[in-house]
């Protein structure tokens, strides 16, 4: 049964042209099925359509929907109105922007900014082991591919890094380390000493303590903090 709910909703808002913060209220009746992101596209259509926010895929695929709701990091596009109803025990929802990056405009922030601190971590191939026997694919054995596999499911929405209580400043974060090491497993890449430096510069792995808080809210269900403690151990 498709049960409408009356649901509130206190967005926190910005506005860098004036320079000022404040909380707008919604009330909505909505149905159980929409997300978020419908929620947001409802007020913009029918209260408000200066409110901002970010999407993309909207298939929690690309990482650009993230925000925090009643203090936890997710993205806006899975999170299913009569699902939160449920999670959260409440039809009352406090809407944030991510602290990763500075805010632009009310829910989205910068995040080429936030990109940043991944593009340090390397997050691709620096120098590629040599080409394949003539002819033949560049092949990597399924045993060696399922050590790492997970991670890759990664799509940087900076969730993790949301949630990570590090409190190091220059902490590269949790999805930047494990775009690394995702590289220290790959065959493909032959340049692993300068990503053992970057893994153990004063930014990196030393930050983390290993608290899980990025494995409990990935929405892609990666152990963030397993990968970073097979890099501590030295194991990969
Ligand atoms: S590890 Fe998970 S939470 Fe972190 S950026 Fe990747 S998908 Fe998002
Ligand atoms: S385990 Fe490390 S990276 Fe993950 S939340 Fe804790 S400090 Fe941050």
């Amino acid at each position: 049964m498709n049960t409408p709910y009356s649901i509130t909703l206190h967005i926190h808002r910005f506005d860098p042209e004036a320079k000022r913060s404040w909380v707008q209220d919604h009330q909505l009746e909505v149905s159980g099925m929409l997300r978020f992101t419908d929620v947001l596209r409802k007020i913009n259509q029918e209260q408000d359509p200066g409110l901002a926010w970010t999407s993309s895929c909207e298939h929690a695929q690309c990482g650009s929907c993230s925000a925090v709701i009643n203090g936890k990091p997710l993205l806006l596009c899975e999170l299913l109105v009569k699902d939160a109803i449920e999670r959260f025990k409440t039809t009352t929802f406090v809407l944030k922007p991510l602290t990763i990056a500075p805010v632009l405009r009310d829910l989205i922030v910068d995040l080429p900014q936030a990109y940043e601190r991944v593009h340090k971590a390397k997050p691709y191939i620096i120098e590629p082991t040599g080409p394949p026997v003539e002819g033949d694919e560049l092949r990597i054995q399924p045993q060696v591919m399922e050590r790492y596999v997970e991670a890759t499911r990664c799509i940087n929405c900076f969730c993790c890094a949301q949630a990570c209580i590090s409190s190091h400043k220059s902490f590269l974060g949790p999805n930047a380390m494990m775009a690394n090491i995702v590289r220290l497993f790959d065959p493909k890449e032959r340049s692993k000493d300068e990503r053992l430096d970057i893994l153990f510069a004063e930014n990196g792995l030393a930050r983390c303590h290993t608290a899980r808080a990025c494995s409990f809210v990935c929405p892609k269900d990666i152990d963030v903090a397993h990968f970073l403690a097979l890099g501590k151990e030295g194991i990969l």
